[in-house]
């Protein structure tokens, strides 16, 4: 029997993509003003400061870290580091400024929980951040677990994210659904951990063996269906 759904954050209860493009607008026009970087060199450093903090830290949670990241770039730039920290409240000062819900995410975590259904959150992201994004989007009401990545020191797909916000939750994995947007990381992650996927597409998209929704609120008759 279902007990209890785990949902990924980023592009799946919200709009991450809208988020980061005006994030990343007002970061690049910090390169420009302050470093005199063109946006395609911004850019191109910016990829290799992630290759540089990867080659050194793996792909762990570390690299969801802006500030180290640019803390990277400055140092190949050879411009001072106390930019690292003005660079990374500019882009999250702007992202969070412009977190929107999905249509329909309160209304679908409201008809699972009045079904009696347990709700996490389970995330590849330090803990700060989604800390943050959760308060902003007044989703709390809606979260009783949240797991983190760095709070793991792993990264969906790897099933101990999952396992370790169903036992926050008190449920088996086999009690179970998990949505979200990623293949990889939520739809085979899920499956890796035993527990039933639903792939999250707003656009739409069908996916053999798997049951894809484009909102929340198509959940409650989903489920009773699984
Ligand atoms: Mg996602």
């Amino acid at each position: 029997m279902l007990r209890a759904v785990l949902f990924d954050l980023d592009n799946t209860l919200y709009s991450y993509d809208e988020a980061h493009a005006a994030a990343w607008l007002a970061l690049t026009d910090y390169a420009g003003e302050q470093l005199s970087l063109a946006p395609e060199r911004f850019e191109a450093l910016h990829a290799q400061a992630d290759r540089t903090l990867r080659a050194h830290a793996g792909d762990g949670p570390v690299v969801h870290n802006r500030l180290i990241r640019y803390q990277l770039l400055l140092e190949a730039l050879g411009q001072p580091l106390w930019h690292a920290p003005l660079m990374a409240a500019c882009y999250w000062s702007n992202f969070l400024g412009r977190l929107r819900l999905f249509p329909g995410t309160k209304e679908g975590l409201e008809a699972l929980r009045q079904a009696g259904c347990r709700l996490g959150v389970a995330t590849n992201m330090t803990a700060d951040r989604q800390f943050d994004k959760l308060e902003r989007l007044g989703l709390w009401p809606w979260v009783d677990a949240l797991v983190t990545s760095e709070e793991l020191g792993a990264e969906k797909p790897d099933a101990r994210v999952f396992l370790r916000c169903a036992e926050k939750l008190g449920c088996a994995a086999a009690e179970c659904v998990c949505v979200g947007d990623g293949w990889k990381t939520d739809v085979l992650g899920a499956q890796n951990a035993g527990m039933l996927p639903v792939w999250f597409r707003p656009d739409g998209g069908e996916a053999e063996g798997v049951p894809v929704i484009r909102s929340l609120t198509e959940l409650p008759e989903l489920l009773k269906t699984l």
